[in-house]
C-alpha cells in the first residue's frame, strides 16, 4: 500500500524532499526538466508536488490538509444571536454620465456637516450619513464595481440599489446591465431619475423606457419607484433617502451586535505614518478599539478606528464602514475579517490562510479586480490563466497581457500561478471557459489529458512576445468587424424591361457619381426610399460592364427581398458596404 502523505496548499521543496526521504537535489532536477526554476526553500503547491511525485514514480499518495481558515458565521449560525436593526447599504448605479458620482457627493455634502472629524476628510470607498436620526451606509464606488465585486465575494452587503438614470437622456445600455444585475442579486431597487433641473429633462421618458424593460412605474400601476432628483440642486435628494428608509424598512434589516465582529475588507492602501489601512464594512458584531483581527493572510491589533468622516472611534456596529490602522500587512479587497482571541491565533489563522493560497495566489489587487469587474460587464473578454516558471516572468507576461486591453475587448486573467499546469488549473480554467498560456513551464501528460477531457486549450511559449502576439490575435476575433459605407452616386430609372418577384430588370442614367460593383441601392420616390436592392448585374448596351460613369446610360439588374414595382422617373442611391477587419 502506498504511504500517505499530507501537505499544506503549498509546501518547501526541501520540506517536500524531507517527507520523500529522498535528497533535495533530485526534487529540484526533476522540476528542472519541468520548466520549474526554483531553490530548495521555495514553495511549490499542492499540484505541482502532485505532479512531481507522480513523474518521480514513487509510491507515495500525497493528500491535502484540511485548512483551518475561519468561515464567517452568518447570522444563523452565531448561537444566542441578539439582533438588532442595522443600517442598509446602498450602491449607486447606472450608466455613464448619468450623475452616480455627483449624486454620491452630493448626498454626503448635504448629510456630513462640514469640518467635522478635524476638517480633513478622507475620501474612502464608502460613507455613513445620518438622515432623520437614521444611518444610511453608501458604497463610495459607483458603477457596478463595488457591488459586483463585493457580490462575486457572495457577501449580499448590498440591500438597496439605486439606478441613476439622467432624465434628459433617459435608458441607456448600462442602465439595462445595472437593473439585470440588481434582480440577479434578489436587491430592492430604486430608480433615481437624476439632472431634472435641465430644461432637456424628460421625467415621462426614464418612466416609459423602465417600462419597456418590464419595470412598470408605481404610478403607472406597477411596482417601480422612480424618484425625480437633481444632483446639480439637490432637489429631490431628501425624498430619495427617506425612499431607502421606507424600502430598507420592509426588509427589516438585522445584525447580530453580540460576539466578536466579522466584515468585509472593501479597501486597502497604504498610509504614510500609518502603515497599512483597511476600510472594512462590519457585517456582524461589534468591531472594538484594541480587537486583535484576521482579514486573509493578513492580521493585527486595531488600534485607531475612524468613521467614514475620519473621526476617531472606539467601536463600530453592523453596516457601518470603519477604517482600520493596525495590520501587519495590507490585506486584500474582497477578504472576509474576524475579530479573534489574541494576537497569537490572529497570526495563526492569517499564516494558515497564506498557506491555502500559497504559490498559487493570484495576488489580485483590490483595483486590478475593479478593472476586471468592470470591463466584465462592458466588453468582449478573453480568459485567460497563466503560468509562468519564476516570479519575474508571471509578472513581466501578466502585464504585457494588461496592456493590450482596449474598451471594447479585454483580457481577463482568472488565474495565474507558478510551476507546471495541474489539475486545478485545469478545473479553473474549464470553469471560466478560460485558454491557459504557459511561459517556460512544461505540461505534464497527465495534464494534457485532463485538458482535453475538460477541452481546456494549453498554449505554452517561450518568447514572451510570441504569447503576446497569439493573445492580440485573439482579442482580434473579438472585435466585432466595422462597416464602410460608400456612396456611389444617383442614378435616375429610364425604363423598367422586366419584374420578376425578386429581381427588376431596368435601365436609367447615371446622374452623378461612379457606379462600381458590388453595389447596394436605396430606391427613392418622390424622396422618400421605397425599397432596398442589390444591384446585381450590370450593363452597357448589350455588354457586361464593371464601370458606369456620371452622364452613361446603363442597364442594371437589381435584386429585391420581395416584389418591386418600380416606375419611370424613381432614382436610385447607389452605395456601397464593406465589412473591414479590425485590428488592434
Ligand atoms: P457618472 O459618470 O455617472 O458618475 O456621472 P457624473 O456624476 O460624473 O456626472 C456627469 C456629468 O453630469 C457631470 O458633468 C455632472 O456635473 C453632470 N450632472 C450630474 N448630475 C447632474 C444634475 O442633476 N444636473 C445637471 N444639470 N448636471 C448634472
Amino acid at each position: 500500500m502506498s504511504r500517505i502523505i499530507e501537505i499544506d496548499q503549498s509546501i518547501t521543496v526541501s520540506t517536500l524532499a524531507e517527507q520523500l526521504e529522498l535528497p533535495a537535489a533530485s526534487l529540484v532536477s526533476e522540476l528542472f526538466k519541468n520548466g520549474i526554476m526554483i531553490t530548495l526553500n521555495e514553495k511549490i503547491d499542492y499540484d505541482t508536488a502532485s505532479i512531481l511525485i507522480s513523474e518521480l514514480g514513487i509510491d507515495v499518495e500525497l493528500k491535502q490538509k484540511e485548512q483551518d481558515v475561519p468561515v464567517p458565521k452568518k447570522d444563523e449560525d452565531r448561537e444566542g444571536a441578539v439582533l438588532a436593526d442595522r443600517p442598509p447599504v446602498v450602491a449607486i448605479m447606472g450608466h455613464v454620465d448619468h450623475g452616480k458620482t455627483s449624486l454620491l457627493d452630493k448626498i454626503r455634502d448635504s448629510k456630513v456637516a462640514d469640518g467635522e472629524a478635524g476638517g480633513i476628510t478622507q475620501h474612502i470607498s464608502a460613507y455613513q450619513i445620518e438622515h432623520k436620526n437614521r444611518l444610511v451606509t453608501f458604497l463610495d464606488t459607483p458603477g457596478h464595481e463595488a457591488f459586483a465585486a463585493i457580490r462575486e465575494h457572495g457577501a449580499a452587503l448590498t440591500d438597496v440599489v439605486v439606478i441613476v438614470v439622467a432624465a434628459d437622456d433617459g435608458i441607456k445600455p448600462q442602465t439595462i446591465e445595472a437593473i439585470r444585475f440588481a434582480n440577479k442579486a434578489g436587491v430592492k431597487l430604486i430608480i433615481a431619475a437624476n439632472k431634472m433641473d435641465k430644461d432637456a429633462a424628460d421625467l415621462n421618458r426614464v418612466k416609459q423606457g423602465l417600462a419597456e424593460q418590464e419595470l412598470l412605474p408605481e404610478d403607472w400601476g406597477g411596482q417601480t419607484t422612480v424618484m425625480p432628483v437633481s444632483a446639480k440642486t439637490g432637489e429631490g435628494i431628501d425624498e430619495l433617502i427617506d425612499m431607502i428608509l421606507l424600502v430598507s424598512d420592509v426588509e427589516e434589516l438585522k445584525a447580530d451586535t453580540r460576539g466578536p465582529a466579522a466584515g468585509l475588507i472593501i479597501e486597502a492602501h497604504m498610509q504614510k505614518g500609518l502603515g497599512p489601512v483597511a476600510v472594512a464594512l462590519v457585517n456582524d458584531g461589534v468591531l472594538s478599539r484594541g480587537d486583535f483581527l484576521v482579514a486573509g493572510s493578513s492580521y493585527g491589533k486595531a488600534r485607531v478606528l475612524k468613521d467614514s468622516n475620519g473621526a476617531e472611534v472606539q467601536q463600530a456596529t453592523a453596516s457601518t464602514p470603519v477604517t482600520i490602522s493596525g495590520l501587519k500587512s495590507l490585506p486584500e479587497f474582497g477578504d472576509d475579517f474576524h475579530v479573534v482571541g489574541s494576537e497569537k491565533e490572529a497570526k495563526k489563522l492569517a499564516s494558515s490562510y497564506s498557506n491555502s493560497q500559497g504559490a498559487r495566489s493570484s495576488g489580485m489587487t483590490s483595483t486590478e479586480m475593479l478593472r476586471i469587474i468592470s470591463k466584465r460587464t462592458s466588453v468582449d473578454e478573453l480568459n485567460i490563466l497563466l503560468k509562468a516558471d519564476v516570479q519575474g516572468s508571471l509578472t513581466s507576461v501578466s502585464d504585457s497581457v494588461k496592456g493590450i486591453d482596449t474598451n471594447e475587448v479585454s483580457t481577463r486573467i482568472v488565474g495565474s500561478g507558478i510551476g507546471a499546469v495541474g489539475e486545478s488549473d485545469i478545473r479553473t480554467a474549464a470553469a471560466a471557459g478560460a485558454t491557459i498560456y504557459c511561459f517556460n513551464v512544461s505540461v505534464p501528460a497527465q495534464t494534457i489529458r485532463l485538458a482535453t477531457q475538460h477541452d481546456v486549450e494549453i498554449k505554452s511559449y517561450t518568447v514572451i512576445y510570441e504569447l503576446i502576439d497569439d493573445i492580440k490575435a485573439k482579442l482580434e476575433d473579438l472585435l466585432s468587424p466595422e462597416d464602410i459605407t460608400t456612396e456611389l452616386g444617383t442614378l435616375k430609372i429610364k425604363g423598367i424591361f422586366n419584374t420578376t418577384k425578386t429581381e427588376v430588370i431596368c435601365g436609367g442614367e447615371l446622374l452623378k457619381g461612379k457606379l462600381t460593383l458590388p453595389a447596394k441601392a436605396r430606391v427613392t420616390r418622390d424622396k422618400k426610399q421605397i425599397a432596398e436592392a442589390e444591384v446585381g448585374n450590370l450593363k452597357k448596351g448589350p455588354t457586361d460592364t464593371h464601370e458606369v460613369l456620371e452622364g452613361e446610360m446603363c442597364g442594371l439588374t437589381l435584386v429585391t427581398e420581395s416584389k418591386l414595382t418600380l416606375e419611370e422617373g424613381d432614382r436610385l442611391e447607389l452605395y456601397r458596404v464593406e465589412t473591414i477587419e479590425r485590428s488592434l
